[in-house]
């Protein structure tokens, strides 16, 4: 892959355990229980695009470089882009400008808006991330019971492949969250069919697992990444975004 670029999370080690931050042409998953920091780090890294590249975001001189956040859950909040434009240096009121927020009501809404995306950038929007929070709970509520778990594998399967496109043709870094739940014993079941199959296995290239630590610590685990072993990352969660 030629001119892939990489972005910060505004942690040293979330961004080592990716090997430098997190990579355009690339589908990056994180999973994990409620509370354990997927969609903070949606935020910040909707902030960090708009950075200049070498503060490690994406944009240039001319031309900043702007976020699409797709919001299936309605836990966007523009009220903490502000907080996080702040602890970044960078202007709260243009932090928000450049961040192009589209709730999506359903699991079609959802697959054409990321249709219709190269249609935005094809006007002169210079969009180098797209975020999808999350991308498997309208999937998850639609296809209920056995019977229709082939269809939504099937649908995913295609949106997948939509979004592996995008990132490829467009240079752009897709981050995506997907919730599984925590087993009563406190353990997690990082299994593939909690986690929307094989088929979303398969198509994401880095998967973060994600879960709660000591003393307000989040911990990140890297899991069946390519040519990086797989290890964890102590970050944190503070007012002005994430950090070490
Ligand atoms: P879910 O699966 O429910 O969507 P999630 O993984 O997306 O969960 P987040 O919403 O990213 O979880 O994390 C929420 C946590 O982030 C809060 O519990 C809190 O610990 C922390 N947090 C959020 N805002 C702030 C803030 N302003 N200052 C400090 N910590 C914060
Ligand atoms: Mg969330």
């Amino acid at each position: 892959r030629k001119n892939v670029e990489r972005i910060t999370t505004s942690s040293h080690a979330l961004d080592d355990l990716l090997g430098g931050g997190l990579e355009t042409q690339s589908l990056v998953e994180a999973f994990g229980e409620f509370g354990s920091g997927k969609t903070q780090l949606g935020h910040q890294l909707a902030v960090n695009i708009q950075l200049p590249k070498e503060k490690g975001g994406l944009s240039e001189p001319d031309k900043v470089a702007q976020a699409v956040y797709i919001d299936t859950e309605g836990t966007f909040r523009p009220e903490r882009i502000i907080q996080i434009a702040k602890g970044s240096q960078i202007d709260p009121d243009s932090a928000l400008r450049n961040i192009l927020f589209i709730r999506a009501y359903n699991s079609d809404h959802q697959i054409n808006i990321v249709k219709r995306l190269p249609s935005l950038i094809h006007e002169g929007r210079n969009i180098r991330l797209l975020v999808i929070d999350s991308i498997t709970a309208h999937f998850r509520a639609e296809y209920v019971g056995r019977s229709n778990l082939a269809e939504r594998q099937q649908r995913l399967n295609q949106h997948l492949r939509d979004l592996l496109k995008l990132a490829t043709v467009y240079n752009i870094a897709v981050y995506v969250t997907n919730q599984v739940m925590a087993k009563p014993e406190g353990f997690f079941a990082i299994d593939q069919q909690a986690v929307g199959g094989h088929v979303l296995a398969h198509a994401i290239t880095y998967r973060i697992f994600m879960r709660k630590g000591k003393d307000r610590t989040r911990i990140a685990r890297l899991i069946d990444a390519p040519h990086l072993p797989e290890r964890e990352a102590i970050f944190r969660i503070t007012e002005e975004g994430i950090r070490d």
